[in-house]
C-alpha cells in the first residue's frame, strides 16, 4: 500500500522522458560507443566495428546482431553510434517500458486501507456456509494404485512366466506337452486331480483381469502337443472330472 505510494511520489519528481536508471545506462552506452568504428550503409543501416567484430545495426527495425538491444530494450553501443551519427536522441530508441509515462501508469492505482478488526460488524455472519465441491464421477473403474512419478520404475511383476508340469512337476512344459506322459500313463489314467480346464482354457465368459488373461495367452502360445500325445490321448475338453469319458477317449 505505502510502497505503491512511495514509488508514485518518486516518479512525480522525475523530470525526463525516460526513467533515471535507464538514463544513467544510456550515458554509459554513449561513452562506450566512442570506442567503435562506424561504417554507414544507408540512412538507417550501419556496420559497426567493435574489437575486430563487425555488427550490423538497423535502426528502423531496432536491431543489432549483438542482440543486446533485442534483449534489454536499451540500444547497444553499436546502435548508439548510429543514432549519434543521425544526431538523434537515444531516449526515443528505448523500449516504451522505460518511459516515465508508463511507469506512472503502473503506480496509478492504490490499495485502499482495511478497517481494523474492532470496527468489523458484530453478529453478522460474513462468511457464507462453504459446501464441498460437487464430485463428478468419471467413467471407468477408479484406480487403486498410486500414480508413478516421472522416471519411476514400474512395479516388477512377481509372477514368473515359467510353466510347471502338473504331471511330472518339471519346468518349461505343461501337462499337455509333457514328454513323460507316456511313462506316467502306462498303468493308469491321467492324473485327474488337476482339472484340465485350468490348462485348456476355452472361455466363453468375458475376459478376466490382465493377469489371468496373460496366463491364458501363455498356455495357448505353447508349442503344439506332440503328435503321439494328441492322437493317442485326446484330452477331455469340457469336464475332466468324469473319468469314464476320458477312459473311453484314451482306449
Ligand atoms: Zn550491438
Ligand atoms: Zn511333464
Amino acid at each position: 500500500m505505502s510502497r505503491l505510494q512511495k514509488r508514485k511520489q518518486k516518479g512525480i519528481k522525475w523530470s525526463g522522458f525516460i526513467v533515471p536508471n535507464v538514463v544513467k545506462e544510456l550515458n554509459l552506452v554513449k561513452e562506450e560507443s566512442r570506442k567503435c568504428h562506424l561504417l554507414v550503409a544507408g540512412d538507417y543501416e550501419f556496420e559497426v566495428q567493435d574489437e575486430n567484430i563487425n555488427y550490423i545495426v538497423n535502426l528502423r527495425e531496432r536491431t543489432c546482431n549483438c542482440r543486446v538491444w533485442d534483449i534489454s530494450g536499451i540500444p547497444c553501443r553499436h546502435a548508439a553510434l548510429g543514432i549519434s551519427h543521425r544526431r538523434e536522441d537515444l531516449d526515443s530508441y528505448c523500449d516504451s517500458r522505460f518511459f516515465k509515462e508508463n511507469y506512472m501508469k503502473a503506480y496509478k492505482y492504490s490499495i485502499h486501507p482495511v478497517p481494523d478488526q474492532t470496527f468489523w460488524p458484530h453478529g453478522v455472519d460474513v462468511t457464507p456456509t462453504l459446501l464441498p465441491p460437487i464430485i463428478k464421477r468419471m467413467p471407468g473403474r477408479p484406480k487403486k494404485s498410486r500414480r508413478k512419478e516421472q522416471g519411476e520404475e514400474p512395479n516388477a511383476i512377481r509372477r514368473s512366466n515359467m510353466v510347471k508340469c502338473k504331471v511330472c512337476n518339471e519346468l518349461e512344459h505343461n501337462r499337455r506337452t509333457c514328454p513323460n506322459i507316456q511313462v506316467q500313463n502306462s498303468g493308469r489314467d491321467l492324473d485327474l486331480h488337476v482339472p484340465l480346464s485350468k490348462l485348456t482354457r476355452k472361455r466363453k465368459t468375458p475376459p478376466l483381469a490382465g493377469r489371468k488373461r496373460k496366463a491364458a495367452v501363455i498356455s495357448s502360445s505353447q508349442p503344439p502337443a506332440p503328435a503321439q500325445v494328441s492322437s493317442s490321448q485326446p484330452l477331455p475338453k469340457k469336464d475332466p472330472v468324469v473319468p469314464s469319458m476320458h477312459a473311453a477317449g484314451s482306449s
